[in-house]
């Protein structure tokens, strides 16, 4: 198979090597040890264009090509999340969070004062995207320049995710609700220095995340980084013990995967984040009943 100069730009975007056939009569190793060589361009005519499986949550989810991408690991819906999640009961659920309408609820983040990060933040990080998107993104919390913009994923991190969106067939750009996802952060304020949130403010912050997700309605959630898989399942085990299983967040699922900026930090696990779109896009599907 080859590839286009654009799906070659994709997938160097994700820092992903490409694996080109032999010429004719000319075998040549195919990389096993890089599972994801060669993964399936998959944005370009045919958006999330992953075979569709027959059974939506037992088989594992069939990736584009055996010979460049393993197969993901089984699919297994795990139990739904605890209703508490956290000890800390959100002083924002009893103020009608859960009622609030988009415009009402973008005032109450931006007038927030729940928890101490309102004292030290420049703006609030409410979210970007489609409304009614198909998929939804969450991340952690802001950092400096998301802080400073206003706009969760920016900067090189931000620069990954676009990348691995659009090697699906994503973007955060206008498009429909099937092609433009929505971004959201587990903490609308950035915590100072970019420490880890504390247990306090990511309870303090949950209603406003959830209040969003009731309001999109997403089709596949993509839970990115270990305080988005703590806010959305309550669980707190290794990303990696996580990973390839369909999880459950009040009827919608789970797919949980690396933040960008571990991925810069770490780019050999790119290979694992890949195997985890596939198996959102293959979720997706089965969604779509394709
Ligand atoms: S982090 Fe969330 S709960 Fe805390 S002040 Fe900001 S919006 Fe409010």
């Amino acid at each position: 198979m080859s590839w286009t100069e654009r799906q070659q730009a994709l997938l160097r975007g994700m820092g992903l090597r490409i694996w080109s056939a032999p010429p004719p009569g000319r075998p040549g190793p195919v990389p096993a040890q890089d599972p994801v060589a060669a993964p399936p361009p998959a944005a370009q005519t045919e958006p999330l264009a992953v075979p569709a499986q027959t059974s939506t949550r037992t088989a594992p989810p069939p990736v584009a090509s055996a010979r460049t991408l393993p197969p993901a690991p089984p699919a297994t819906v795990t139990a739904p999340p605890p209703e508490a999640m956290t000890a800390p009961v959100s002083a924002l659920a009893a103020t009608g969070v859960a009622t609030l309408d988009w415009p009402a609820l973008r005032e109450a983040v931006a007038g927030c004062q729940a928890c101490a990060l309102c004292e030290s933040r420049k703006n609030t990080v409410f979210g970007v995207g489609h409304t009614s998107a198909e998929w939804m993104i969450v991340g952690e919390a802001p950092g400096e320049q998301e802080d400073r913009q206003g706009e969760p994923f920016v900067g090189a991190a931000g620069q990954l995710l676009d990348a691995m969106l659009q090697a699906i067939g994503l973007t955060r750009s206008e498009a429909d609700a099937a092609h433009q996802v929505f971004i959201a952060n587990t903490l609308k304020c950035r915590p100072p220095r970019n420490r880890n949130p504390q247990p306090e403010e990511l309870a303090q912050c949950a209603p406003f995340l959830h209040r969003q997700i009731a309001l999109v309605r997403p089709k596949v959630l993509l839970a990115m980084g270990r305080f988005a898989i703590q806010q959305l399942l309550g669980r707190d085990e290794p990303i990696g013990r996580l990973r390839g299983q369909v999880h459950d967040y009040h009827g919608t699922p789970v797919i949980v995967t690396y933040h960008p900026a571990y991925l810069l930090r770490q780019p050999t696990e790119k290979a694992k984040a890949w195997e985890d779109l596939c198996l959102a896009v293959s979720v997706y599907r089965q969604r779509q009943g394709r």
